[in-house]
């Protein structure tokens, strides 16, 4: 589904908008293995954000996957920038910064009753339009198709 798709549907199931707040508990930074995409300007931003040089940040924390790069995790699956809260979080990744409002946790209550089990951010905090929803999700469908 893209969003348009989103969009044009009547009766939206989040049509009154989802409730968020991260409570910064990190559950989606650690444990389960997987990718931190980050593109060539974010990976300046962070370096610059650590006071590191490139090659320094290139040599520490990515790693490259099929052409893109990826923040390192631990062996455990947590993300290297996680100490007791993020390390980058004012530069923290797009994937990062549009969490939970992705696509794939959108498609259908039941889709967002699974983020509901690892976010205590989403029974939460202010209330998010269908159409901040959507526009969230439009930068990370932007951001995915420049990579
Ligand atoms: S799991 Fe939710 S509340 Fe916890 S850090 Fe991630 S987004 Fe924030």
């Amino acid at each position: 589904m893209n969003t348009k798709n989103l969009k044009s549907s009547k009766g939206c199931w989040y049509s009154d908008g989802l409730h968020f707040k991260c409570q910064r508990c990190g559950k989606c930074c650690r444990g389960e293995p997987g990718y931190i995409w980050v593109s060539k300007g974010e990976i300046k931003k962070i370096a610059n954000y650590l006071g590191i040089s490139l090659d320094a940040f290139g040599r520490k924390y990515l790693k490259k996957v099929n052409g893109r790069y990826s923040l390192v995790e631990f062996t455990n699956g947590d993300c290297m920038m996680y100490d007791n809260g993020c390390n980058i979080y004012p530069v923290r990744p797009c994937q990062c910064a549009t969490f939970p409002f992705w696509q794939k946790n959108l498609r259908t209550p039941a889709d967002w009753k699974k983020v509901i089990q690892i976010c205590p951010g989403v029974s939460d905090g202010p209330l998010y339009t269908q159409k901040e929803i959507q526009n969230i999700v439009e930068i990370q469908q932007r951001y995915d198709s420049q990579e």
